[in-house]
């Protein structure tokens, strides 16, 4: 039997802004159906990975045999800097090092401290399979999904030292240990905002959630091939991904900087002048990237992103 409050303590002592677990099981109906009409709508654009091993996404027993508890993390990545005015911007989550590591290694870290471990008793998951995170997250009572279809970590959930809003990277361990205590889910406190949805430029957001296919971050990221024309005109100043939504958040005033170093941008990054950008060789990319999620767009997608953001910038 696990104890809820020793993998609480032990996930803060690793520097994880917040923890919570819930029953291994199927998602719940309404967020199956959500997937399903999602899906079903073609919203997930060229994601094509999103409806492979869907019956293992919408239930975790199912990826891992005999799971009995999910144990879901959040790391804090707000940087304390911001990139030169001079430059472009990127999404603030691909300012440093590729998180899928830097979490994964922590996860498996505490795993190690409650004694457990991996393949044997559980794995350790973060953006690596098919896992409905932001749920689990939910789920586990660490926020709520906003509008923007973010986790919202109020402040009090969190380590204070942490502070709340979205900017966190989110992770998972499937264990085969039952728990003596679960947390139960958040109701959302967007209330009657609208922000996120008023500040989008594509028009990407609604009710109904994300459309992918009018996403920047989707589009600068997953997407190969060329820009839309009438979406490349927003591409500026962001060459990787969009905040938009996440900026005009209300919660994200309570944003607080991530001590994870590994997160912060390195030098040659916070260099980089819009010339720079302009005139990036694949050897720059490679060497500014390395070990890097921004890797993901590839050297030709991150070029198209910048000649957008170029040809469209005042
Ligand atoms: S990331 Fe940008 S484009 Fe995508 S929904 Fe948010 S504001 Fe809109
Ligand atoms: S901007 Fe407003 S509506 Fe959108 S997620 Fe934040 S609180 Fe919710």
């Amino acid at each position: 039997m696990l104890s809820a409050t020793l993998v609480k303590q032990e996930a803060q002592a690793l520097g994880f802004s917040a923890a919570g677990l819930a029953p291994a099981e199927a998602v719940e109906p309404w967020r199956q159906a959500q997937w399903q009409a999602w899906l079903g709508d073609r919203r997930q654009g060229e994601m094509d990975y999103l409806e492979r091993n869907l019956e293992k996404r919408l239930n975790p027993t199912l990826l891992v045999d005999g799971a009995k508890t999910i144990v879901s993390v959040a790391l804090g990545y707000f940087p304390a800097v911001s990139l030169s005015p001079e430059g472009y911007t990127m999404a603030r989550y691909a300012y440093g090092q590729d998180y899928h590591d830097v979490v994964r290694h922590r996860l498996e870290e505490l795993m190690q401290r409650l004694g457990l471990e991996p393949h044997k008793d559980g794995r350790a998951f973060c953006d690596t399979a098919p896992i409905d995170e932001r749920y689990w997250a939910w789920r586990c009572g660490l926020g709520w999904m906003g509008r923007h279809t973010q986790l919202i970590i109020p402040p009090q959930h969190g380590r204070k030292e942490c502070g709340g809003g979205t900017y966190f990277f989110l992770g998972e361990l499937v264990l085969k240990h039952r728990a003596d205590h679960y947390d139960q889910p958040i109701d959302s406190h967007c209330g009657t905002c609208q922000r996120c949805l008023e500040a989008c430029p594509t028009d990407a957001l609604s009710d109904r959630g994300l459309d992918a296919r009018k996403c920047l971050s989707y589009l600068t990221i997953e997407h190969r091939g060329p820009l839309d024309e009438s979406l490349a005109t927003h591409v500026t100043p962001c060459i990787y991904g969009c905040d938009r939504c996440a900026e005009a958040c209300p919660w994200n005033k309570f944003a607080k900087p991530t001590t994870v170093t590994e997160f912060s941008p390195s030098k040659a990054l916070m260099a980089m002048t819009k010339a720079d950008w302009h005139s990036l060789s694949v050897e720059q990319y490679q060497h500014l990237f390395k070990g890097s999620a921004v890797k993901r767009a590839k050297f030709e997608g991150l070029k198209r992103n910048i000649e957008a953001a170029k040809n469209h910038s005042s």
